[in-house]
């Protein structure tokens, strides 16, 4: 069976990650978390006290002097900055707005995309992020748009933090999300935009692994379709 590039979009908490992980796993592909690397960026920017917004070039500077490796290890995936392990401080709700707007930068976001396109261009890997059916990969025989409502993303985030043992509260959640939703859909480079080709997949009212079956049944088909 031919290997393929697998593109999943949207928006902040609409089960990408969980998708792309378990498809990933049922098709024995690469899974690559491209919001990690912003993550890892944003994290790397607080530390060092840089003004987030706008288009400071010193943002990009720091992106092209930074290494961030995504590693799978016991089924999950760590986040190396510089090789140290970030996986779980980037996980921080100051962590996911600084992501955002680091997002918004043009110069940055070229960085970062030839380190996913390398990461991608031998296929077998599911990628998800904003702009990879879109941007990073145009040609990817797969794309799914995941969305979900914005109170049903709200409450998932909330739960997965509940989990963790941190109390955030649900109002404020939904705020943030809403937040984080209009800077990627307004920012001028790359904005979450679904691709005209892309499959639209609400996932409001699906489980996670009925939606993991679909992707991959789609996944198949289009696998026995490519030539060669
Ligand atoms: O997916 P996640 O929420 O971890 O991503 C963190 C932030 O990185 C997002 O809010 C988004 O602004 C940005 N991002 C992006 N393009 C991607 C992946 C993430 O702009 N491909």
């Amino acid at each position: 069976m031919k290997t393929l590039i697998i593109a999943i979009d949207g928006p902040v908490g609409s089960g990408k990650s969980t998708l792309a992980r378990r498809v990933a796993e049922l098709l024995g592909y690469v899974y690559v978390d491209t919001g990690a690397m912003y993550r890892a960026l944003a994290f790397k920017a607080l530390r060092n006290d840089l003004t987030l917004d706008g288009h400071d070039a010193e943002l990009v500077a720091l992106a092209r002097a930074t290494r961030i490796d995504l590693r799978a290890e016991d089924g999950t995936q760590r986040v190396f900055l510089d090789h140290d392990d970030v996986t779980t401080a980037i996980r921080t709700p100051e962590v996911s707005q600084a992501a955002s707007k680091i997002a918004v930068n043009p110069g940055v976001r070229q960085v970062l995309v030839a380190e996913q396109r390398r990461a991608g261009e031998q296929g077998g890997v599911v990628m998800e992020g904003r702009d990879i059916g879109s941007v990073v990969f145009p040609d990817a025989q797969l794309k799914i748009f995941l969305t979900a409502s914005p109170e049903t993303r709200a409450e998932r985030r909330w739960r997965e933090h509940q989990q963790k043992g941190d109390h955030i509260d649900l109002q404020r959640t939904l705020e943030e999300i809403r937040e984080r939703d209009r800077r990627d859909l307004q920012r001028s480079t790359s904005p979450l935009v679904r691709a005209a080709d892309a499959v639209v997949v609400d996932s409001t009212a699906m489980e996670p692994e009925e939606v993991a079956r679909l992707v991959v049944l789609l996944a198949k088909d289009k696998s026995s379709a490519q030539p060669g």
